[in-house]
């Protein structure tokens, strides 16, 4: 242990603004120091501030009475992510839950719609007493209020207040929508004074092409910005294509006026897992536990080790396995971001390079192959030379055709297939149709006539409110049976609770139809009407589950439905049942997990290409 007994009460807070331009990676930055002092033995939360006057990511108010054809809205906008408190949020929270394997809840993220939200509504209380409610104070307080209380709410799942609170701030310095956020913290830092706050500014360092420089004017300009706003940036973190060149550094710390020290390069690396690795080399530990006075020794702990190992082997990585993402690709949307990331940590748990192919589910139907043939034969190509199948959650009608042809392809080919959320509602509605001979068997999503309607609107009716809602956040499955595949890779436990974002669920009535042909509903929820996970008989994987087990996939602790995929579109998920499996609930990378999740102890994986 290279730690001694902490015992403050104070928090420290790390701001981390962006100056330039937005999109050069602030949020993996924030993350990775969070990571690097969570390394430190502390307990590290993360709060996310997006200043836009939305409430949250969601799209539709899981209020909202009435049915499910207003969320055809989600088809038009990005992903989002999904909380255990069925918080919907900025894809940016991923980031903090993946790298410093917390748990966080809705408040995490804060946006401007919420805390006018929360003002608007003590104004109507008379809490202000009549007054006149501004910005400042009223707004600029409640932001300070959010963060000093979100910051205290433990996220280790041990009960244990945080130490230290990482918050990001959306956008770029000097957008209008961030100023009464900037202002709070400029008044913040000399409320909870110099030692327990500080700020990091992510800034960009162009190189044209035309002269291969490094520029330095944008920097010296975002942080101008910053201090004419009244914060001053203790980190200068600058974003490159190649390292920083020494002179290049001194110049920013000169009309930066910083210490070359304070100027941190943060150039291209070959996987975020590097990121955390190439701050520590530039001492932002030390720092931090000079400046904060966080009474640890230097050396961050075993689990920086565990993220070299995960950067050397990514790097290494000679075999490739490919999984065919039969989605709906939309030209708005960012889609299917922590899908891709629960792939990720499943090859690399297994020391494969991921090659995704992304098909166009609607590419798959016959009218392509009328009005576009190569698009349909390029399409079906891609599908059938994948290792593996993957047709992930969504909502609308469009190329849900397409992806129940994905389903029946996998399924008669022996091909390792995953459905997630809408994946598995299509391969039961698949099944109706080819299997059971129900030739219109769909979800009423899709076709409320439907003769056969396998799957059916159960939304989740909370005492107090009229209407029912859709189901979201997290919820148990209990499995039913004692050989099913996925109850294995979780480490052969009863249970799981994993994260729901849903209305439609297969129709519990229709259940045995479905049984007596071997497709087995091996999880369902406690009550036993609500179908969970779907396994089907002599088929090497194929497996439904109505839950999104990509939000609670780790680098360090891959999701165990994505993990069987690759293993099974690997060819290796047969010798690594019958090894016993190396899963065991507990995190042996962590001492303070609160995930349900087994944890795949990558190095016990050993794999040729990295001996
Ligand atoms: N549209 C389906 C439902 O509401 C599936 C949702 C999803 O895949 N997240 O049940």
């Amino acid at each position: 242990m290279h730690r001694r007994l902490i015992s403050y009460a104070t928090m420290k807070y790390i701001l981390v603004t962006g100056g330039v331009i937005s999109g050069i990676g602030k949020g993996i930055i924030a993350s990775s120091v969070g990571t690097l002092l969570k390394s430190c033995g502390l307990h590290v939360t993360a709060i996310k501030i997006d200043p836009y006057i939305n409430i949250d990511a969601g799209t539709f108010s899981p209020y909202e009475h009435g049915h499910a054809h207003k969320c055809l809205l989600n088809v038009c906008i990005g992903e989002v992510f999904v909380l255990d408190d069925g918080g919907e949020v900025d894809l940016d929270l991923g980031n903090y839950e993946r790298f410093l394997d917390i748990r966080l809840t809705r408040d995490n993220n804060l946006t401007t719609g919420k805390i006018y939200q929360s003002v608007i509504n003590k104004e109507r209380k008379g809490d202000y007493l009549g007054k006149t409610v501004q910005v400042v104070p009223h707004i600029t307080d409640a932001i300070q209020e959010w963060v000093m209380n979100q910051s205290k709410v433990s996220v280790d799942g041990d009960g244990v207040e945080p130490q230290v609170c990482v918050i990001e701030l959306g956008g770029t310095v000097g957008d209008i929508e961030s100023m009464p956020f900037i202002e709070a913290f400029r008044q913040f830092q000399f409320k909870v004074k110099r030692e327990n706050f500080c700020n990091i500014h992510v800034s960009l360092v162009p190189q044209p092409n035309t002269t291969g420089e490094q520029k330095t004017k944008p920097t010296q300009n975002s942080v101008r910005e910053l201090r004419g706003l009244g914060l001053s940036p203790d980190l200068i973190m600058c974003r490159c294509t190649m390292p920083l060149e020494t002179a290049v550094k001194e110049k920013i710390s000169m009309f930066c006026h910083v210490e070359p020290t304070q100027v941190i390069c943060v150039h291209d690396v070959s996987s975020v897992y590097r990121v955390p690795l190439l701050l520590e080399d530039q001492g932002v530990v030390s720092y931090f536990c000079q400046r904060l006075n966080l009474p640890v020794e230097m050396r961050p702990r075993k689990m920086l080790s565990k993220w070299k190992e995960m950067a050397d082997r990514s790097d290494r990585l000679l075999e490739h396995v490919s999984i065919a993402l039969v989605g709906k690709y939309t030209k708005l949307s960012d889609s299917y971001t922590s899908v891709i990331k629960a792939l990720e940590h499943s090859a690399l748990a297994i020391s494969y390079k991921l090659e995704v192919k992304y098909i166009d589910s609607a590419d798959l139907e016959p009218a392509t192959l009328q009005d576009e043939p190569v698009k349909y034969h390029e399409a079906w190509q891609k599908l059938c030379s994948s290792n593996g199948v993957l047709v992930p959650g969504g909502f609308g009608v469009r190329g849900t055709e397409g992806k129940m042809l994905a389903i029946n392809w996998a399924r008669k080919q022996n091909k390792p297939f995953l459905g997630v959320c809408l994946g598995m509602q299509l391969a039961v509605c698949e099944f109706a149709r080819n299997v059971l001979g129900w030739e219109d068997a769909n979800s009423t999503e899709f076709n409320p006539d439907s003769k056969y309607p396998v799957v059916i609107d159960m939304p989740e009716h909370n005492p107090g409110q009229m209407g029912g809602t859709m189901r979201l956040g997290q919820r148990r499955t209990i499995f039913k049976s004692q050989n099913s595949v996925l109850r294995k890779l979780y480490g052969d436990v009863d249970h799981v609770d994993e994260r729901h974002r849903h209305r439609f669920e297969v129709n519990p009535e229709l259940k045995h139809h479905f049984e007596e042909k071997g497709l087995q509903f091996v999880g369902q929820d406690v009550a036993g009407e609500r179908m969970e996970i779907i396994q089907l008989e002599e088929h090497c994987y194929f497996i439904g589950v109505q839950y999104h087990p990509e939000f609670t996939s780790r680098p360090i602790k891959p999701s165990p439905p994505y993990f069987g995929l690759l293993l099974a579109s690997a060819g290796k998920l047969q010798s690594y049942l019958a090894k016993g499996c190396r899963l065991s609930p507990r995190d042996t990378y962590s001492d303070r997990s609160g995930g349900s999740s087994p944890d795949v102890d990558i190095a016990e994986l050993k794999l040729p290409s990295l001996s």
